[in-house]
């Protein structure tokens, strides 16, 4: 089992701020690689050692007309029963309120260790203040901290692990499939997530079943994890059609670059569309995995050969792009849509191939000798070897006794010739050329 810390408390006490706190050094880890940082609400945090996953439900409470339902909203709750230790902030600095004891009443109905944080303590007199906390009956401590300086964190945080029973994982998402569903508006992205995140279990805690603020969630079917990267979830308030266009561009270009591979999603009355082109185009630049799915497959009338002809000519269009699978598919129907799934981890895998340096020049010299590089200005092109890159798509380079002069068709050639030998289906596939 993971550790699991979730802040709760009414809004304003400062949970976000402590949150951003914890996670602060982990995040520059985990998003190096897509040099994003990431709106979410549940992160990675370590102390002495000790792995722990932390959970802002302040991100869960999202305006003030709709924060209480009776107590406190389904997802913090949910968040609380998936906690291994609570923490129920306060603030020094407006006291004591109704809704401080509302919260309260709903923490003791849990058995959960609850950690009662009176927050902004930075002067002494609210330091002290802290004491008429004690009236909400959590038991004989206060921690008092300031979530901005980081006074009384580490205090805090040394009693927090010691009901931990794991050191934890370092890296939770390390080697798990990072799956972008993108596409312009109105093609189904909501309707998918909401049939995928029906069907199968998060795994760090329901609270992200929603799709409204789900960001990064970890899912597991098929006997796999994989984490989702919703942007539908996310919708800004837009009132104009441009502004929803641009909205969901930029969310959908976030989260190709977040993700490992991308569900391109494509309206079947629509087909590939110039923004479909430009994402698709982004997408390879960034060397991600991409699978198209082709929604609303039953608004459709067709045959037994519509299928084939339609992925012809999108392959047609998509080239020299066009090493991607193609589904057909219906959300509404609930037709494919596990094939969908399966084909963007299959994807995934063909992204993590390597190949052994043996058999890719067993392979590549052959198919070398059936068409050598044609001779330019009258000097023979030698390739002589070539090697996989230890990068994470796949990368390989040609040592050659002329590299600048291979032209982009022989590249074309010899990166047809690799895709018929190896499965990169799904997968930018990036060859160099350098002198030996
Ligand atoms: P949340 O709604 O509980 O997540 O609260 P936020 O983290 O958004 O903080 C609410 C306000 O309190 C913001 O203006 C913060 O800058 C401020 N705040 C948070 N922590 C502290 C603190 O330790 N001391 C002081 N003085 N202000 C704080
Ligand atoms: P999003 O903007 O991409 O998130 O799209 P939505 O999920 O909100 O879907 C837009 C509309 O398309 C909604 O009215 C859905 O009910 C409808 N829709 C989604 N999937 C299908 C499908 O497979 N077939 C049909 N006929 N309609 C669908």
């Amino acid at each position: 089992m993971a550790n699991i810390v979730s802040i709760v408390g009414r809004p304003n006490v400062g949970k976000s701020t402590l949150f951003n706190r914890l996670i602060e050094e982990r995040k520059a880890i985990m998003d190096n690689q897509s040099g994003v940082t990431r709106d979410r609400h549940y992160g990675y945090a370590e102390w002495n050692g000790q792995h722990f996953t932390v959970i802002d439900t302040g991100g869960y409470v999202v305006g003030s007309d709709d924060i209480f339902e009776g107590a406190i909203r389904d997802q913090v709750q949910l968040a609380i029963e998936e906690s291994t230790v609570v923490l129920f902030m306060v603030d020094c600095m407006s006291g004591l309120t109704e809704l401080d004891k509302e919260f309260a009443n709903v923490l003791r109905r849990y058995k959960k260790p609850v950690f009662l944080v009176a927050n902004k303590a930075e002067s002494i007199e609210r330091y002290q203040s802290s004491g008429e906390f004690y009236e909400l009956g959590m038991g004989e401590l206060i921690y008092p901290i300031s979530s901005q300086t980081g006074y009384g964190t580490g205090d805090l945080l040394d009693e927090v692990v010691k009901y931990f029973d794991t050191p934890g994982v370092e890296n939770p998402e390390e080697g798990i499939p990072r799956i972008a569903i993108v596409g312009r508006p109105n093609v189904g992205k909501s309707s998918f997530l909401n049939v995928l995140t029906g069907t199968e279990r998060s795994i760090v805690t329901n609270i992200a079943g929603t799709t409204r603020d789900a960001i990064h969630t970890p899912y597991k079917a098929f006997g796999r994890e994989y984490i989702l990267i919703d942007t539908a979830g996310m919708r800004r308030k837009a009132k104009v059609k441009e502004d929803i266009e641009f909205y969901s561009t930029i969310r959908s270009v976030k989260a190709v670059e977040e993700s490992d591979v991308c569900i391109m999603m494509l309206d079947a009355e629509n087909g590939l569309e110039g923004q479909d082109m430009t994402l698709i185009g982004q997408a390879d630049k960034a060397k991600k995995g991409i699978v198209i799915m082709v929604n609303k497959w039953d608004l459709i009338e067709k045959d037994s050969k519509t299928a084939d002809q339609l992925k012809k000519e999108m392959l047609e269009r998509l080239a020299p792009m066009n090493y991607m699978p193609i589904i057909f598919a219906s959300v509404l129907e609930k037709q494919r849509i596990f094939q969908v799934m399966e084909k963007a981890m299959e994807v995934y895998e063909n992204k993590s191939r390597k190949i052994t340096t043996s058999k890719l020049n067993d392979v590549m010299q052959e198919e070398i000798k059936k068409y050598p590089p044609p001779a330019q200005r009258g000097r023979h092109i030698n390739i002589k070897y070539m090697i996989q890159l230890p990068t994470p798509s796949p990368t390989f380079v040609f040592f050659c006794n002329y590299p600048k002069l291979i032209k982009e068709p022989y590249m074309r050639y010899l990166e047809n010739r690799m895709r018929e030998h190896f499965d990169f289906t799904g997968v930018p596939i990036t060859l160099f050329f350098r002198e030996k």
